[in-house]
């Protein structure tokens, strides 16, 4: 049975998590004011006199920063809906099978959604 000292452990953790998560995409996103927890990369400034190559690795660093944006933000919706889960009293339960998943499991990944058996 998970007792509430793991689940204030977990959430420590997580909102760690949810803190790193947050200040590394700030550093190149904005988030959305009108949707929170969505972000959007910022353009790279395509100054005026640069070079063609310049040019091409800016986008190919935005592109690069987008794929990065995206896992973020879904790291970031995982830790929320694990925080959401410890609010609402159903942490730990696999989602597939409905069983405890091991604190050994939740320690090592405190946002896992299933059990070893039903991850894919
Ligand atoms: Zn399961």
């Amino acid at each position: 049975m998970i007792n509430k000292k793991f689940l204030d452990e977990q959430k420590e953790i997580l909102l760690e998590e949810k803190r790193k998560i947050e200040t590394r995409l700030g550093s190149f996103a904005k988030e959305s004011e009108e949707h929170k927890g969505e972000w959007a990369s910022n353009m790279p400034d395509f100054d005026k006199g640069t070079s063609l190559e310049e040019e091409a690795d800016e986008v190919e660093e935005f592109g690069m920063r987008l794929a990065l944006e995206q896992s973020m933000e879904e790291q970031l919706k995982a830790v929320d809906l694990a925080l959401d889960k410890i609010k609402k009293g159903t942490y730990g339960i696999c989602e597939k099978c409905g069983k405890e998943i091991p604190q050994g499991r939740l320690k090592a990944y405190p946002q896992a959604s299933f059990c070893q058996g039903c991850q894919i």
